[in-house]
């Protein structure tokens, strides 16, 4: 059995819904169970729709899920025109769906407010749009699918808007729902992302770019011996192909490289959200499916051992300093220290310490000036703007050799803020100025992949 999951760019119209449907059929002997996201852009619409409503905006909302509602009988009568009778009936549930949408719109213009429940409410129903679609684009492509309603598998806590999934839940409902249907040699699909309160049954959401996680989640109750992402781009690459010209794919990355890159801003699936199926061992592949037959990248957790795998870089960080005599020879100071970004509740990214300062980044700088009020009772605090991070990422790093030395090499005469190498050693991350980024994720990748140069 293999668990496959459709991005939003993968089922975003008619003709990309037949490519899924395709992919599907050449793999119905592995037992494909689907995961869908909603059509591409569909949840960002439906998010609007309810920020507009309680803002008293009710006519750009209702013309707003006009909009929606067009696209998605378009794209049905594209798909089911074949078989008027299921095109009349899916029509109908669509549709049906749609004036749900517009009874929450207005119910929640008379309620001036939004509250997460309300918004789950809203967001959810792009998944529950676009999996009944896929089941009837599917069934007339010869595929024995079958819907699912996601909420009766995804079991969650009632945090709306980024509810836990709850394991144990989870896994006895998928067996009991999805296991009879593909033991009937039949296709179940549902869709991602949503979910349902355990006990009381209301629909929840896992939080936005959701359905990567629900599809681990159902790949790992179920003991699926493959998870496949399929999205837009060929797999994860070398570098961002944006910002360097010679990007390569990569085949095979480890879970942590690939969970590194990602914080350190690679435009790529987060590991994070794949991890309940990458650690029981169960081999993850994001492939493009717009070119179904490409190799794609597998995450596994075991990956060979490389001293560079890829290059990550962001700008828009900001760095700060902390200065404090108190912190010479005394216990405790890094406590107070970080429990200050705990408060404010900003994660950090790269950490160096003298004897008597401590530097970090932080990518998130919306409560920075009450962070740094609270800062400065434990010492001078300075901050520069407008910094940014390159990561060199790979699990054979540090393992003698030169990467290092050729690193600060390529890096040559641009200024750098800040250096550090994780304790795992995988990850050497130097701070620049903003708009180094990208030549020195240029350089860095010139020099461990033979091409690099602009964009
Ligand atoms: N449709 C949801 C979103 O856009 C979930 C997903 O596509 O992963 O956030
Ligand atoms: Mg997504």
């Amino acid at each position: 059995m293999i668990v496959c999951k459709f991005g939003g760019t993968s089922v975003a119209d008619a003709s990309a819904i037949v490519r899924a449907a395709a992919i599907i059929a050449q793999r119905r002997a592995r037992m494909p169970v689907v995961v869908v996201s909603a059509l591409g852009g569909a949840t960002n619409q439906l998010v609007q729709v309810a920020e507009q409503s309680a803002g008293g905006q009710l006519i750009g909302a209702l013309r707003a899920v006009e909009a929606l509602r067009d696209r998605h009988l378009t794209q049905a009568d594209i798909l089911l025109r074949d078989d008027p009778a299921v095109l009349a009936d899916v029509s109908g549930e669509l549709s049906a769906m749609f004036d749900e949408l517009a009874a929450l719109a207005e119910a929640l213009r008379t309620l001036g407010d939004l509250t997460p429940r309300s918004l789950d409410a809203i967001a959810s129903l792009g998944e529950q749009l676009s999996s009944v679609l896929v089941v009837a684009a599917f069934r007339l492509h010869g595929l024995a699918a079958d819907h699912v309603d996601a909420r009766e598998v995804m079991i969650t806590d009632s945090q709306f808007t980024r509810a836990e999934p709850q394991v144990d839940a989870i896994t006895e409902a998928a067996q009991r729902v999805l296991m009879p249907i593909v033991r009937a040699g039949r296709i179940p699909v549902m869709g991602g992302f949503i979910g349902s309160a355990q006990g009381t049954g209301v629909t929840t959401t896992l939080g936005r770019g959701g359905s990567d996680y629900s599809a681990s989640l159902v790949g790992a109750a179920l003991q699926a011996e493959a998870i496949e992402i399929w999205t837009d781009v060929d797999g994860m690459l070398t570098a961002d192909p944006r910002v360097v010209a010679g990007a390569q794919l990569i085949e095979r990355i480890g879970f942590e490289e690939a969970s590194e890159l990602a914080s350190f801003g690679a435009k790529v699936l987060h590991p994070n959200t794949i991890a309940p199926a990458v650690t029981r061992g169960i081999p993850v592949w994001v492939l493009n499916s717009g070119k179904p037959h490409g190799s794609g990248t597998l995450i596994t957790f075991e990956a060979p051992r490389r001293p560079v795998t890829a290059i990550a870089g962001k700008s828009g960080v900001t760095l700060l300093k902390v200065r404090s005599p108190r912190m010479l020879l005394t216990e405790g100071f890094m406590r107070s220290l970080f429990e200050v970004f705990e408060r404010h509740r900003t994660s950090v990214d790269v950490v160096a310490t003298s004897e008597v300062s401590v530097s970090v980044t932080i990518d998130d700088a919306t409560r920075l000036e009450a962070l740094v009020v609270d800062l400065q009772t434990l010492g001078d605090v300075t901050m520069e703007r407008n910094r940014g991070i390159v990561s060199i990422v790979g699990n054979g790093l540090s393992d003698g050799g030169s990467a290092m030395s050729r690193a600060l090499e390529a890096i040559g005469d641009l200024r750098v803020y800040m250096l550090s190498l994780s304790s795992s050693g995988i990850n050497l991350t130097v701070v620049v100025d903003g708009a180094q980024v990208h030549p020195a994720m240029q350089r860095l990748h010139e020099a461990f992949f033979g091409q690099g140069g602009d964009a």
